[in-house]
């Protein structure tokens, strides 16, 4: 028998293509676990995930009811303010300000950890007597009804947005600018319907699209000044559907498509769709990266399954929405601006280190299974706390009592399968349906209830309400008094107003009135972006000027699903063409 010799790289390599099945004890779909991850989960000193990735960010994202609004009573002043709990609700939930203000005491509900009882119920139970704030906005100014914000000024119906002002109806928007109904857009100005676009001016409905100025329904265009319907488009000037004009021509045919009329909008959209398909889809937007999967990711190193995340990411997984500075971070959302070593979070960061299971933890190192805490440091199960060390269940500890409480803890947990996963879904705050999951992954009430997670019955919005049926054409027609119409949603009958300042865009822009509600708009928008899923697949280039024989043999991870009708490519493929 002869004896087969390994060299010590050998086990290098064979290690690093090490995997470990496990099958996801919530959809039993086989998931795997690299040797990569099995040493980021030994960093953490946390067992194997027992979900598969889509089941942990279901579980994740209940805990972010990101645009579900409620008009309620702040529990100590009765003032009325703008929740994210519906009144029905069983927590105390405090205006913002008076959250944030030092008139309560988040100890004065501590509880002494209960050994005959699971960590979950005893968070449970603290998460119900401790007080919450009502809406997730910091440092804003006149901007009540934005979520999961920072830094916004004058702005209305935003959520998980930074830096805005004047901006409405508009999500993960940074930096934007006087625009409307934007989806993951930064630093535009005077735009509308803008999705994955970035330093774009006085545009609308421009899809993945940056630095275009005064141009309507675009695709894949960059430094574009007055064009239409355009697609794949590198500085261009006067184009209309790919072809260019003279100035004179272009605006006497742009006068032609009415675009300050509805039906003007609606008939070049829908041209644009159809142009769209014959467009080249890059199949992915990874913009200066090492070694990543995922979309809408720039400067990152290693990032896998990873959505619109930006700037100084180095080994993250599984993350969605964020970044600046983000190092060692698996499963979140919503996580940045410094977070080194986070798992199981959401809306985390702002120079966070070591944070395990935490939601809206800011500048905490050491923190674990808290919900809404702040500058702290050695936090367990805690809720409202701010600038404290040693913390479990909202009671202080010394170092040395606190250190050997936390391993004990750790132990139960570990015990009853608790440690290193996610809380228990019945402790989340929200109904499924009131929170990101419900988008990610649409249940019915009855297959929310028997996965465990909550449901919220007694959604907020109105139907049949409405004072006005006929909404008018053009924009000049329209009176100021509109602002105290009620009107109905074309597409789900939900009633919904127009504000003062929404009014003022639509004028001066010249742009009709929207016949439907807010969240079909929104819904509308998101049905423009890919999905967070990956697929498999190869290049679909078969041009025979580009190096490869025959079809491009490169494969890739994509969010364009195998049955779709566009044109994917590779990035060599995409390049040769576009640029
Ligand atoms: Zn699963
Ligand atoms: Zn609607
Ligand atoms: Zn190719
Ligand atoms: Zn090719």
């Amino acid at each position: 028998m002869g004896a087969r010799h390994h060299s010590s790289s050998d086990y290098v390599e064979a290690a690093k293509i090490r995997l470990f099945m496990n099958t996801c004890t919530q959809c039993k779909k086989e998931f795997t676990v690299t040797d990569q991850d099995s040493l980021f989960y030994e960093k953490m000193g946390v067992p194997h995930p027992v979900l598969c990735a889509d089941c942990r960010r279901q579980h994740l994202l209940i805990w972010r009811n990101q645009r579900t609004l409620y008009s309620r009573k702040c529990s100590a002043t009765n003032k009325p303010i703008i929740s994210i709990f519906s009144p029905d609700s069983p927590y105390i939930v405090y205006d913002r300000d008076y959250w944030w203000s030092a008139a309560w005491d988040p100890f004065e509900h501590g509880m002494d950890f209960d050994f005959s009882k699971t960590f979950a119920e005893q968070f449970n139970e603290l998460l119900r007597i401790t007080p919450l704030a009502a809406i997730f906005n910091g440092n804003s100014e006149n901007s009540l009804y934005c979520n999961h914000v920072g830094s916004m000024k004058n702005s209305y119906l935003t959520f998980a947005s930074w830096g805005d002002e004047n901006v409405m109806y508009s999500d993960l928007s940074f930096g934007d600018k006087d625009s409307v109904d934007m989806l993951e857009t930064g630093d535009c100005q005077q735009c509308y319907e803008l999705v994955q676009s970035n330093n774009c001016f006085d545009s609308k409905y421009c899809i993945q699209s940056e630095r275009c100025n005064n141009s309507w329904f675009l695709f894949d265009c960059k430094d574009c000044d007055n064009c239409i319907g355009c697609t794949n488009l590198r500085h261009k000037q006067y184009y209309i559907f790919n072809k260019p004009y003279t100035p004179e021509e272009y605006k006497k045919r742009a006068a032609e498509l009415r675009l300050d009329t509805r039906s003007g909008i609606e008939k070049t959209k829908r041209e644009f769709e159809e142009f769209k398909k014959s467009a080249i889809h890059k199949y992915a937007n990874i913009i200066t990266c090492e070694s990543c999967t995922g979309d809408t990711l720039t400067g990152g190193q290693n990032v896998r399954y990873s959505f619109a995340l930006r700037d100084e990411l180095t080994d993250v997984a599984y993350c969605i929405n964020g970044g600046r500075n983000l190092i060692d971070v698996y499963d979140g959302y919503g996580v940045g601006f410094g977070l080194e070593r986070g798992y199981l979070c959401l809306d985390t960061g702002a120079n966070g280190a070591d944070n395990i299971a935490c939601f809206v933890v800011w500048g905490c190192q050491y923190a674990y299974y808290s919900y809404n805490c702040h500058s702290s440091f050695e936090i367990f199960g805690c809720t409202g706390v701010r600038n404290k060390k040693h913390c479990i269940l909202n009671r202080q500890y010394t170092q040395s009592e606190y250190e050997q409480l936390k391993k004990k803890i750790i132990a139960h947990m570990r015990e009853a399968g608790e440690w290193g996963h996610l809380p228990s879904p019945s402790i989340s705050p929200f109904g499924y349906n009131e929170t990101l999951a419900h988008e990610y992954t649409p249940l019915t009430k009855e297959q929310a209830i028997s996965l465990g997670f909550k449901w919220q019955d007694a959604m907020p919005g109105t139907t049949g309400r409405e004072t006005l049926v006929e909404v008018s054409e053009i924009i000049t027609d329209v009176p100021d008094l509109i602002v105290n119409e009620v009107f109905a949603c074309r597409a789900c009958k939900r009633n919904y107003r127009i504000v003062t300042a929404e009014l003022a865009f639509y004028r001066s822009k010249e742009l009709p009135l929207p016949t439907q509600c807010p969240q079909c708009r929104y819904d509308a928008r998101r049905s423009l972006r890919n999905p967070h899923t990956l697929w498999n697949r190869q290049c679909m280039c078969e041009l025979e000027n580009h190096s490869h024989a025959g079809r491009c043999p490169v494969q890739f991870e994509t969010t364009y699903a195998p049955d779709r009708p566009e044109k994917v490519y590779c990035e060599t493929c995409y390049q040769s063409e576009i640029i």
